[in-house]
């Protein structure tokens, strides 16, 4: 199916970013309660990846909890992946305001770019977490307020670069199996009042690998299914669970190597972002001729701006500061077809997937809000 438009994520509205303010002001802390939640003394957010709402959808009847359980639906945000969505649950900020623009990005007047995700830049070369996201969090926020804000998920992420950068201020509790998780919630939300957060990762992982729907993937939302369930039934008195995803996922059989196409190599630097929201940073000079190379070549098949027209349109938010614009690419292409712009030697594992996100299409876009309460 060929969306013409953008769905350009809902900001100030419906958006992640929206969300844990929102969740703040209901545990009573004097923040924007845009999505009218209500008051509680303790709240969960049960954070599964890659759980988009279309996606979700179609397969019902593999998750009938959270199929039964009330909810709407938000936008995750651009680029609608993993590190900006954290980024925009972690500060209650859009992309624009917190910084983190998408998965790989260059590192201004540096001539590298910078996994965000795994936190890393070319040998002997560090990141400061409080240089590249300085704005504070909500768990830093939730803290000085009185309310106790942990972090349940694996130990493997405990200390990153991006757990610094986005969940800075928190009580990283780690927890590998789901028992485990489930129990270390519990044990958090005894607190009052309480803001715990719990992450579930292998169903993106799983998406990536097989594809969403495969049958690795549908055993996947099975355990996020019961998962939630089991959140729902550990929840005390005068609490509430909400379960929501980081971003979508498509599937997808078109691939083309941004590397080897001659039409998409002339006058690019370096290829950023990933492979459904590329981040393209010309040579000096040469940001028209590309823009309109990409526009051609990728006509019909993706979204192709400039940075300025990108920041214009709110891809990112209201407005974007002035010090984070040298992060975006001079030109973004973003597909929204049966397409992957790969670029192998810059991420050769994401060249090899089926299924991608970071795109504003409505697989990618829409996660769910659902919500079970004991108040
Ligand atoms: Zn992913």
């Amino acid at each position: 199916m060929v969306h013409n438009a953008p769905l350009i994520p809902a900001y100030g509205g419906a958006s992640l970013a929206d969300l844990p303010r929102s969740l703040l002001a209901a545990l009573g802390l004097d923040e924007p309660n845009t999505l009218g939640i209500e008051p509680a003394r303790r709240i969960c957010l049960f954070l599964v990846d890659g759980l988009g709402a279309e996606l979700l959808r179609a397969h019902a009847g593999i998750a009938p909890f959270l199929s039964a359980a009330a909810g709407r639906t938000l936008t995750a945000g651009f680029p609608a992946t993993t590190v900006t969505s954290l980024c925009s649950l972690g500060t209650g900020v859009p992309p624009g305001e917190h910084g983190m623009l998408g998965l790989m990005l260059a590192v201004p007047g540096t001539g590298h770019l910078f996994n965000c995700l795994r936190w890393k830049l070319p040998d002997g070369m560090v990141m400061d977490p409080d240089r590249w996201q300085p704005a504070a969090t909500v768990f830093q926020r939730a803290r000085a307020a009185g309310v106790a804000a942990s972090y349940v998920a694996p130990g493997e992420f405990e200390g990153t670069g991006l757990t610094e950068a986005v969940y800075r201020g928190v009580r990283y509790l780690a927890a590998e199996s789901v028992d485990d998780r489930v129990a270390a919630v519990r044990q958090a939300m005894a607190d009052s009042p309480a803001y715990v957060t719990v992450y579930y990762g292998d169903l993106d992982s799983t998406g990536h690998r097989t594809g969403w729907g495969s049958e690795e993937w549908l055993r996947q939302l099975a355990i996020v299914d019961r998962m939630a369930e089991r959140l729902a039934e550990a929840l005390p008195a005068g609490a509430a669970l909400y379960v929501t995803a980081d971003h979508g996922m498509v599937n997808v059989t078109t691939k083309l190597d941004a590397e080897s196409e001659p039409a998409l190599k002339r006058g690019v630097a370096m290829l950023g972002g990933e492979a459904r929201a590329r981040h393209v940073y010309t040579e000096v000079g040469a940001a028209g001729e590309v823009l309109d190379a990409w526009r051609e070549t990728l006509a019909g098949r993706a979204w192709v701006a400039s940075r300025q027209e990108a920041v214009e349109s709110g891809w990112f938010g209201p407005g974007v500061r002035a010090e984070w614009l040298p992060r975006i690419g001079d030109v973004l292409a973003v597909p929204y077809a049966d397409l992957a712009i790969i670029a192998p030697s810059v991420h050769k594992i994401e060249a090899a997937f089926i299924g991608y996100h970071g795109s504003m299409t409505a697989a990618e876009q829409y996660v769910p809000l659902l919500e079970v309460s004991t108040r």
